[in-house]
């Protein structure tokens, strides 16, 4: 599909329909956030004061729920230690960089490291069974989202506790494909391949945080009597399969860039929906996060 252009500006979220899902009934704790114009800005008073990963409250910076990179204004305030943002950094520019940085130059979403920002893509035209390597310029090369798609998590199947991450396919959404097409042409090449780099792993830990981050903003720190993604956050354990994977509790909002939805059931279990790069990519992650205290009022159902 090739992307319309407002990737990158804040639209109004919303879901119209739900879907079955197999670990019990789901009842909505808040709809999709909205970060638009005047919506997610957090006061003094919403201040966190404390790590939401590892409970310190020394030395806290601000935390993006979303990525900044991608082009979020959602944060969580003084919520993130210095060691904790070393580690989730680490990933999120695994993810940022390697895996979406020429995509993201090509969309013109932000960047704190804009001397860093690739300015060409690199594009292989096949003429004969032969590859010749050519440089375009981002904006004008076709660009990849390479989008891991796991199994559902172990969790919504029963599965083993100790299942490390498996990837099923890499789903391949091209943005922005007709010049390099044209290039080809001129070129007389039978097909233009593009290379591209898919962090798996690094991409399931940058769910969890997104995961974790917007329950801890939706429901409140204080809500929850346990944290499911921690681990698989600050240690990369074996366990992540069971809690995340590719699968949807609700439809896709029709509108927006990034959307998370976060869920609960009657037993108290939190799960978040995360769906990144709406325009573009079909793909909808769920993470298992964490079970609260006292299972919270019905503000909403998922239909069965
Ligand atoms: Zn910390």
């Amino acid at each position: 599909m090739i992307v319309g252009p407002d990737i990158g500006r804040a639209t109004q979220r919303g879901h119209t329909a739900f879907e079955r899902d197999s670990a019990g009934l789901w009842l909505i704790l808040a709809d999709p956030w909205d970060w638009g114009a005047g919506g997610g800005v957090a006061t003094k008073e919403d201040e966190v004061g404390r790590c939401i990963y590892c409970g310190s409250t020394d030395d806290l910076t601000d935390e993006h729920i979303i990525p900044y990179g991608l082009g979020s204004t959602w944060v969580l305030r003084k919520a993130s230690c210095r060691k904790c943002a070393t580690i989730t950094g680490r990933f999120e520019g695994e993810v940022l960089r390697p895996m979406l940085g020429e995509l993201r130059a090509a969309l013109g979403m932000k960047t704190r490291r804009r001397s860093e920002r690739p300015t060409t893509s690199r594009l292989l035209l096949e003429t004969n069974g032969l590859l010749q390597a050519v440089s375009m310029p981002v904006k004008d090369c076709v660009q990849v989202l390479p989008l891991p798609v796991f199994p559902p998590p172990g969790y919504s199947e029963g599965r083993s506790l100790d299942e490390k991450l498996r990837v099923q396919q890499i789903e391949l959404n091209t943005v922005r494909a007709s010049k390099s097409k044209a290039l080809g042409k001129d070129r007389g090449a039978d097909a233009i391949r593009r290379p591209f780099s898919c962090r798996s792993f690094a991409f399931a830990q940058l769910i969890c945080k997104i995961a974790h981050a917007a329950a801890v903003d939706l429901c409140g720190l204080d809500s929850f009597g346990q944290f499911y993604l921690l681990q698989t956050l600050l240690e990369a354990d074996d366990h992540v399969g069971f809690f995340v994977g590719s699968g949807r509790l609700a439809s896709q909002p029709a509108t927006g860039d990034h959307s998370v939805g976060v869920y609960s059931n009657e037993g108290g279990f939190v799960v978040a929906q995360v769906d990144l790069f709406l325009p573009i990519a079909g793909t909808s992650y769920l993470a298992l996060v964490g079970r609260l205290r006292k299972p919270k009022e019905r503000q909403g159902e998922v239909k069965r």
